[in-house]
């Protein structure tokens, strides 16, 4: 009864991981396979090593072996990379006004800077701390905000 509850519990917590780095939950229906194929690989490698080994002792060593065979499903989906992580930013003057904003993220090595389409310019430039044009022209004449690496 107790291994069913480990069993159940594991393939929960990687389930959960798996979903959480992108992956489908079903990846965690390894854990139950694994867990039951090595389990049955240690009992059966104790009754050929260990042919007088006590029932107990026998099922000890299946459970164990069970639960090194669930937890190798778990810290290999641990050690997976997310998937979807990089994002690429659009360089200021390429976006269309009104084009969606992109996502905000932050690039590593490069400063982050706000671009928006001015009206008075007729072209995209980059945007004070307050959204205004750089050049001078007030918020209102700027559109299509976005984020942009500035080199
Ligand atoms: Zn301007």
């Amino acid at each position: 009864m107790a291994e069913l509850l480990g069993i159940f519990w594991l393939t929960r917590l990687t389930s959960r991981l798996a979903v959480s780095k992108g992956y489908s939950k079903w990846y965690a229906a390894l854990v139950p396979l694994m867990w039951i194929t090595t389990e049955f690989t240690a009992m059966f490698l104790m009754q050929v090593f260990v042919p007088d080994a006590d029932f107990v002792l026998l099922m000890f060593v299946g459970v164990a072996g069970g639960a090194v065979g669930g937890a190798i499903v778990y810290w290999r989906m641990r050690l997976r990379v997310p998937q979807g992580a990089a994002v690429v930013m659009p360089a200021a003057g390429t976006a269309a006004p009104g084009a969606p904003a992109p996502p905000v993220t932050q690039a590593p090595g490069g400063s982050q800077a706000l671009a928006g389409y001015c009206e008075q310019c007729g072209t995209n430039t980059w945007l004070t701390p307050e959204g205004a044009c750089e050049r001078g022209h007030d918020a209102d004449s700027v559109s299509g905000v976005y984020w942009a690496l500035r080199r």
